[in-house]
């Protein structure tokens, strides 16, 4: 995956939290809008609600004066006919006079009270009664003065009882009283005339006087008299006083001691300064409308949070998945380290803004030597396991170090942070020593290139191309496990870049030439044939061996033309031998193992000894053991095709890399060609002598020729002739050389026709 793509990811990102913050913004607003909206609407309801109750109360007070106001009318026509007739406030008359004034008035009892403070009363229940002083009592006091009176009293016979006791002055010819008429009314009365049947009977309503006591406690509540209902300071001072001081009915909302909301109307009536108080809870009031309208706003602000809900849980998702992307995106997938992109991002980020400047950073590319024969020898899952345990070893030995990561296959990038100059060494060799004991057949090697950073600035593309340059230039060294850049290498790379830009003129213009090195018989010490080995005869450069170009040209391609061109060049000097009337001794060319991935090698040979008419006897084709690895089914069924057509198969190198006997069994080969190492190794110790012995006698037992290349010294001549060697190729005997003088080499020297 791409910076590109990263980068858009983490774009994609921001602009996530964006929308979520405004996503959440907007419906914060929209909830706060419902909430002030609710509030609005809840007030306009709560002055709604109060000015009902009051109205209610209103009602309530009007009959409670209706009520207050019949009776004293009563009680003063009595009074009044009293007053006309005074002869009849007399113990004779008084008794029936009473009984039929309480008759016609439906009071509890009546009484006539004279100036000594002797009471004369009819009770319903109890008859008459004369008590001889009530001096002492208000009603008494104000009566005497003239005044009329109200009040409410508890029952004198039933104390948990209250009465409304009235009293009225009869007035003499002086204008003074000369008797009171009381009267007691039951409390029922009242309270039925003052209750509130709307509101579901949730209503209390109260008597009060104009300092806020309780006159008269509603019946429903318990204690009947007296007492504050404002004991518990449930609304401000302020409130209270303006509503008991007022002469208009007044009402306001207040918390009650358990917090529940209620609506309290003052409605002052028209005795004593007494005020009629109403209390409603706010729960009681059972508006259609305001179902509707908190029904309303919670479905609103319902669907509010569920949108707010589901946009953050989309987002969340998207998020996860974007991660999981990003993972995907920043991890490689066999060893679950970093990858190219995260590497040069994390990189970025160290070298411009983490790492002090006085800390050393190395780039350090490294990868495994022949790292496809792990793959090839095992399969793809062993060499996938193999990767990752690498990926724990270098994770190990880096630790906080650093970072890395896996580019491609086997190569891998180590940034390194250190302070003294020893320690990318340490951790080179670190790294190596432990790999070194990996437990598989097959060794792993790893190389190095070094590339300390001098200009942090510098594209983490270009320092990580300067370890590879690095590592590269010791690739194939199997003694050197690291190099470290330096600017030449640059200029090999600039090297490779001139040669690939000028080959294909080269071969154009004839620059490529085949050189032959004689094959001696090891018998007879004849030569036997020869290997075409091709040299570029560069115009500035001169001679110039193939180890130069032949690797490069592998890598792109260009070989492909190269052997093509030397195979031609072979079957022609085979076919100018037969037209000479010369016996040729075979040719071998080399086969790269880029041909088996392109095209179908059989037709092309075929096709190429035919037009020479060359017989197949006389062409061998050296394989070196890379090829058989690469895609074992192929090049065996190749292989096998080419034997039948009466080619002879070579293979070489044997012994440089990771030749096993076992495959040496398996493999269609008609020759085996020894390694000049393997060759040295078996001259220098006993062992190698010993292995060296075993292959030639197995390749003997499997009919295999023998091939030793590299033999420069006559000591090695001697040995491997012991050993058994067929033929032998090397500088002792003959370097490589044009055509011409390998014919005269050959046809010369040895007298060969
Ligand atoms: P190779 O096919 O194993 O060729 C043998 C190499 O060993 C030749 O190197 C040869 O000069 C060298 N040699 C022979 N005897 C001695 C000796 O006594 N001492 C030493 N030190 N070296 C000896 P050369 O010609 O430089 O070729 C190197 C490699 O390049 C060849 O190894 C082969 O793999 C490749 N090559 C050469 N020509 C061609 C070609 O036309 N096509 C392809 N595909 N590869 C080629
Ligand atoms: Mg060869
Ligand atoms: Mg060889």
């Amino acid at each position: 995956m791409s910076a590109y793509l990263v980068s858009k990811l983490e774009a994609d990102k921001k602009k996530r939290v964006r929308v979520v913050w405004g996503v959440s913004f907007t419906v914060i607003a929209l909830i706060a809008f419902s909430i002030i909206l609710f509030q609005l609407l809840l007030q306009n309801e709560k002055v709604e609600i109060a000015s009902h109750i009051t109205e209610v109360a209103k009602q309530s007070a009007v009959s409670a004066n209706e009520l207050l106001r019949g009776d004293f009318q009563s009680l003063n026509l009595f009074a009044h006919l009293l007053e006309s007739e005074p002869q009849y406030l007399d113990k004779k008359h008084i008794d029936g006079r009473l009984t039929s004034a309480i008759k016609r008035t439906g009071f509890l009892s009546m009484a006539v009270i004279y100036p000594n403070g002797l009471a004369r009363i009819y009770d319903t229940n109890r008859g008459f009664q004369t008590y001889k002083n009530v001096k002492n009592l208000n009603y008494f006091k104000y009566g005497m003065q003239g005044h009329e009176f109200v009040d409410f009293e508890p029952s004198r016979y039933d104390n948990d009882n209250v009465i409304v006791l009235f009293a009225v002055p009869v007035m003499g010819a002086n204008k003074k009283p000369i008797a009171l008429i009381t009267a007691a009314r039951g409390i029922e009365d009242f309270s039925k005339a003052v209750a509130i049947t709307t509101f579901n009977n949730h209503a209390v309503v109260h008597v009060i006087d104009n300092k806020g006591n309780l006159i008269l406690r509603d019946k429903s509540t318990q204690a009947v008299l007296k007492s504050s209902i404002f004991e518990n300071n449930e609304v401000s001072d302020e409130k209270r006083e303006k509503a008991l001081k007022s002469d208009k009915p007044e009402s306001y909302w207040f918390k009650d001691i358990n917090g529940v909301r209620k609506v309290a109307s003052f409605i002052p009536l028209g005795y004593n300064n007494w005020k009629l108080l109403a209390i409603l809870p706010f729960s009681a009031i059972n508006h259609n409308s305001q179902r509707v309208l908190q029904f309303a706003i919670l479905f609103f602000l319902l669907i509010n949070a569920i949108v707010l809900v589901a946009v953050r849980y989309n987002l969340k998702v998207k998020a996860r998945s974007d991660n999981m992307v990003m993972d995907l995106a920043l991890q490689d997938d066999v060893t679950h380290a970093l990858n190219k992109t995260s590497f040069f991002i994390e990189t970025e980020k160290i070298l411009l803004k983490e790492s002090p400047a006085d800390e050393k950073i190395d780039i350090i590319a490294m990868d495994i030597d022949n790292f496809k024969v792990i793959n090839e020898i095992y399969d793809m899952e062993k060499g996938n396991q193999v990767l990752k345990d690498i990926a724990s070893i270098l994770s190990k030995a880096i630790g906080e170090n650093g970072i890395f990561a896996r580019f491609s296959d086997d190569l891998f990038t180590i940034l390194y942070k250190y302070t003294d100059a020893n320690m990318p060494i340490l951790l080179i060799d670190d790294i190596t020593k432990t790999l070194s004991k990996y437990r598989l057949n097959v060794k792993i090697n790893p190389s190095f290139g070094i590339y300390e950073v001098e200009d942090r600035t510098t594209s983490v593309n270009t320092l990580c191309d300067r370890a590879n340059i690095a590592r590269r230039s010791i690739k194939g060294m199997t003694a050197i496990r690291y190099a470290f850049y330096d600017a030449s290498l640059s200029r090999a790379i600039l090297e490779e870049k001139q040669i690939e830009d000028s080959m294909r003129q080269a071969l154009e213009n004839g620059e490529f030439e085949m050189y032959l090195q004689p094959k001696i018989n090891m018998q007879t010490m004849l030569p036997c044939g020869s290997e075409a080995l091709v040299r570029w005869n560069h115009p500035e450069k001169g001679l110039v061996p193939p180890a130069k170009f032949i690797p490069l040209f592998e890598k792109n391609g260009f070989v492909i033309d190269v052997d093509k061109f030397i195979w031609e060049e072979a079957c022609k000097v085979i076919r100018r031998w037969l037209d000479e009337g010369k016996t040729p001794l075979p040719v071998s060319v080399n086969l790269s193992r880029v041909h088996f991935k392109y095209e179908d090698l059989v037709d092309i040979i075929q096709k190429l000894v035919n037009k020479y008419n060359v017989p197949h006897k006389y062409l061998e084709l050296e394989l070196t053991e890379s090829s058989f690895l690469d895609n074992e089914g192929v090049v065996n069924s190749t292989l096998v095709r080419l034997q039948q057509l009466g080619f002879t198969i070579a293979m070489d190198d044997f012994g440089m890399g990771y030749s096993s006997l076992n495959m040496l069994r398996k493999l269609p080969v008609n020759i085996l060609k020894l390694d000049r190492g393997f060759i040295n190794e078996a001259a220098c110790s006993k062992r190698g002598f010993i292995v060296l012995n075993h292959v030639i006698s197995m390749a003997k037992d499997l009919q295999t020729t023998i091939v030793c290349e590299g033999i420069e010294t006559k000591e090695q001549a001697e040995t491997l002739r012991k050993a058994g060697c067929d033929i032998a190729q090397g500088f002792l005997y003959a370097k490589p050389m044009p055509v011409a003088e390998y014919e005269k080499f050959v046809y010369s020297e040895y007298n060969m026709a």
